[in-house]
């Protein structure tokens, strides 16, 4: 059997089936991959705005990047491959989604049990008092109502602990599971990189492009995301 034919096989027979998304997932809605597009706004790394620091100590230059991130995402939909695993979901091939992705997608385009590893760029709150705040308060650099903290999107910055409970749930979903889905992660942001080894499940890796970081998984499949749930489809 060829890799896709072995991906179907398992896909159908699986009892519990868990996918874990990253930023490959939403490239093709148009959303590019902050994480490791360097230089891409204002030749400023990325790595050093979605930070603590950066939210403490230039406020102004955190809001503007993601008032912008936030701007793009409004241009931007869920695609075709999320609505696969939404529809994968309804008739029971996949159990549950743990995604990377900050930007509501799979919840938008159906799937009920998503876990957002890295929080969620569509809700808001204080950043020193936990209140929560809306969109537009953020968007019109209002502070909080309860304290004047600054205002803040509900998304995991680089230093920050990842939502424990989605993280509790993850890890006993992906323990539990005996099939376990990998689409568009790079596998290098931890610790979310080591929950498809935390398995005794069948691991499968799909992504655009072959990765060193892989090479442990069962099954490999290159591809991008949309095109190859599309393919998917066509055989279940
Ligand atoms: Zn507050």
């Amino acid at each position: 059997m060829n890799s896709l034919a072995t991906f179907m096989d398992w896909l159908k027979t699986s009892q519990k089936t868990v996918v874990l998304t990253g930023a490959g997932m939403s490239t093709e809605s148009g959303i590019p991959d902050f994480r490791s597009s360097s230089g891409w706004w204002k030749n400023i790394d990325p790595h050093t705005v979605a930070t603590v620091t950066a939210l403490e100590n230039k406020y102004d230059l955190f809001h503007e990047f993601y008032s912008m991130r936030l701007t793009g995402l409004e241009q931007c939909q869920p695609h075709d491959g999320h609505y696969i695993l939404a529809d994968w979901e309804k008739r029971g091939f996949i159990h549950s989604i743990a995604t990377q992705n900050v930007d509501g997608f799979h919840t938008k385009a159906g799937n009920k049990h998503v876990q957002e590893l890295h929080g969620s760029i569509q809700t808001f709150r204080c950043h020193q008092c936990n209140e929560s705040s809306t969109k537009e308060a953020f968007i019109q650099k209002e502070t909080c109502q309860e304290c004047g903290g600054v205002l803040r999107p509900n998304v995991v910055l680089f230093g920050e602990a990842l939502p424990e409970e989605s993280w509790t749930i993850t890890l006993k979903n992906i323990q539990q599971a005996d099939l376990v889905i990998v689409i568009g992660t790079s596998l290098e942001v931890y610790p979310v990189n080591q929950l498809p080894t935390m398995t005794k499940g069948k691991t499968v890796y799909i992504n655009k492009d072959a990765n060193p970081n892989a090479a442990y998984f069962d099954l490999i499949i290159e591809g991008k995301a949309k095109e190859t749930l599309q393919h998917m489809q066509t055989l279940l």
